[in-house]
Formats: C-alpha cells, sequence, structure tokens
C-alpha cells in the first residue's frame, strides 16, 4: 500500500508502572518505608509507539505541535480508571494519535508493581494486564494504514486476528514477539519483518543454545518472513533477507556502536521504532523501495542513544538527538 502521509498503527499494551525502591524486600506480615516511588508509562506497545513518534519528527516540530513525516496510532485499551487520562495525555504529549485507544468500563488499565532492591537492583514485578486483556479479536486498524506493528503483550487472538487484515489489505506487517510465545506457523508465512531478541530468536526457531545466528535465521526464512532481524544487545544486530538467502548469500551484522552504557532499558523497543518508521518512509512512493541497510544502521544509532540514559520511556531520543553512524 502507498500512501503519501504514511500512517504506522501500533497494536500493543499499555501498562502504568508502579515503582518502588527499597533497601530490603519486606517479609510476609512486614511494611518497611521506601525508599522512592515513581510512576511510569509503558507496556511494550506504547514504548515502541512512542519510540515511532519521537524518531519520526524533531523536539522541535513537538514543541511546536508540527505533524512528522509519520502519523502514530496507538490501537490498545485502558480502563475507566484515573490512570487511563494522564497515560493518554502523555502519549500525545508525544505527538501519539490514541483516538484508537479505547476506554472499557468496568476494566483497570494494564499495571506494573514492581520492588527494586536498591543494593542489588533486582526487580520483583507483578503484572496485572486489566483492560490489555480485554482487547477484542476484532479488526482495529483502519483502511489507510499503511504499516502495522505488533508485539505479544495483547491477547494471541487480537494479534492474529490484525495480522488477517493486514495480509488482506497488504499492509506492511513488523512482527516483534515480545515476550516470547510460539505463534502458529501460518504467522510467519508472508510477514514482512521479524525483530527478535537473542533469547525470544532461541525460543522460537526451537534452536535452544542457537551456536550460528545464520541457522535461527534460516529457520525463520523459511517458515516464510522476509527481513529477519535478530538483535545482539551489545554485540549489534544480526540480519537476513529472503532475497539474499534465495540467491544463497551470506546474512549480515552490524555492530553496536560503542557508547558509554548506563541502562539497556527500552534499547529493544527503540530499535523497533526507529525500523518502524523507516520502513513507514518506505510507503510513502511507490518509487521509495525499502533499505533495509539503511533502517538497521538508524534503528542501531537510535537504540545506542536509549542505553546512554536511565529510564523506559524517557531514554527514548527523538529523531534530531540521534547521532548517525
Ligand atoms: P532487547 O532490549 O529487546 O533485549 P537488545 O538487548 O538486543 O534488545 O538491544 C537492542 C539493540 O539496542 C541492539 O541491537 C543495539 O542496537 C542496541 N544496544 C543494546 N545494548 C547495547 C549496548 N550495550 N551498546 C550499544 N548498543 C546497544
Amino acid at each position: 500500500m502507498t500512501s503519501p502521509h504514511p500512517i504506522i498503527s501500533v497494536v500493543g499494551s499499555l501498562n502504568v508502572d508502579l515503582v518502588t525502591r527499597t533497601a530490603r524486600v519486606p517479609e510476609a506480615g512486614e511494611t518497611l518505608t521506601s525508599e522512592s516511588f515513581d510512576i511510569g508509562f509503558g507496556g511494550k506497545g506504547a514504548n515502541q509507539a512512542v519510540a515511532c513518534a519521537r524518531l519520526s519528527r524533531t523536539q522541535e516540530q513537538a514543541r511546536r505541535g508540527e505533524p512528522g513525516k509519520v502519523e502514530v496510532r496507538m490501537v490498545g485499551a485502558v480502563g475507566d480508571d484515573p490512570f487511563a487520562d494522564d497515560f493518554l495525555k502523555s502519549l500525545q504529549k508525544d505527538g501519539l494519535n490514541t483516538a484508537k485507544v479505547q476506554k472499557l468500563p468496568n476494566q483497570k488499565t494494564g499495571v506494573a508493581v514492581i520492588i527494586v532492591e536498591s543494593h542489588t537492583g533486582e526487580n520483583r514485578i507483578l503484572f496485572s494486564p486489566g483492560a490489555n486483556y480485554a482487547v477484542p479479536a476484532t479488526n482495529l486498524l483502519q483502511d489507510d494504514t499503511s504499516v502495522v506493528l505488533f508485539q505479544l503483550e495483547l491477547p494471541m487472538e487480537v494479534v492474529l486476528c490484525n495480522m488477517k487484515v493486514a495480509r488482506e489489505r497488504g499492509v506492511q506487517i513488523i512482527l516483534n514477539p515480545a515476550p516470547a510465545v510460539s505463534l502458529p506457523d501460518d504467522a510467519y508465512q508472508g510477514l514482512d519483518h521479524l525483530i527478535v531478541n537473542e533469547t525470544e530468536a532461541a525460543m522460537l526457531s526451537g534452536i535452544s543454545n542457537p551456536t550460528s545466528w545464520n541457522d535461527v535465521a534460516t529457520v525463520f526464512v523459511r517458515r516464510g518472513v522476509r527481513n529477519v532481524i535478530i538483535t545482539l544487545g551489545a554485540e549489534g544486530v544480526y540480519y537476513q533477507t529472503a532475497q539474499r538467502y534465495a540467491r544463497s548469500q551470506a546474512a549480515k551484522v552490524l555492530p553496536a556502536r560503542k557508547v558509554k552504557v548506563v541502562d539497556t532499558t527500552a534499547a529493544g523497543d527503540t530499535f523497533v521504532g526507529a525500523y518502524a518508521v523507516a520502513v513507514a518512509q518506505s510507503t510513502a512512493t511507490s518509487s521509495s523501495a525499502f533499505e533495509i541497510d539503511a533502517a538497521i544502521e538508524l534503528a542501531n544509532c537510535a537504540a545506542s542513544e536509549t542505553v546512554q540514559k536511565k529510564g523506559a520511556q524517557s531514554a527514548i531520543p527523538w529523531i534530531d538527538e540521534v547521532r548517525g553512524p
């Protein structure tokens, strides 16, 4: 599908993170005073949508309320509680269109209650999916969508139903199967873009201790994926395309940028968001073919900015903060 004004729909989760830091975790029946408490907006869907929005316009454009190169729509659900409005306002501040976020009556917004033990940095997380698990398995995509981005934090039926709709319409599909939950084989058939980290790659390919990323990528290409991207943390990115595979060409590796790492939270979400923006821009005219090398380069650079900052959404850069290769 070509559109002069590309639209990414992110079909995914919205969660509020309630984070307390403590010197030690309380025993059963014990009450302790925490060192700090913070509320953050997250969920893989919302994080990747924020990444798409920030990586398609500058901070100055955002400040002036100008649209970016790509319109980004969040598709999902919140509850009818006080978190909902603050969450949506925060997404709108980043330039996201939230008209397709349903406010479900008698549901709570998804919440992750996180206890961080300060001296070890260890997390204990209790996740309540709430409204995320009440998203209906119906067509959630508007007709003008150019690219749809999925993770697996919504019910599987919702993802599979909307993948089917996207396929029928010739919309580019990007799947980031996190958390790694096994998918039916036909979900991979004709899938345009699959982005996995090392853990997801191993689990979903069925190769539990991979010695060759080439073998792992080959599994996904043979299942019908056109572009397979395996992010390797500090090692960078490994990627293969069905076209290269058919010509017996080797996969490519792009090393991670050498930067001072502070916190790697949301590195993967930033990578996926930047890649999605590149895919969306390639749909703008029929003449602009998708250049996977450039998309991977942009995503690798953007994610390297995220790892230099603390936090999740707060660490995701705007396009003018991304230094080139
Ligand atoms: P996830 O957060 O999903 O586990 P990864 O850890 O594989 O994803 O990281 C995604 C991308 O973020 C990497 O491919 C790379 O581009 C970037 N990245 C991650 N860790 C580092 C690092 N230590 N230094 C530089 N870039 C990094």
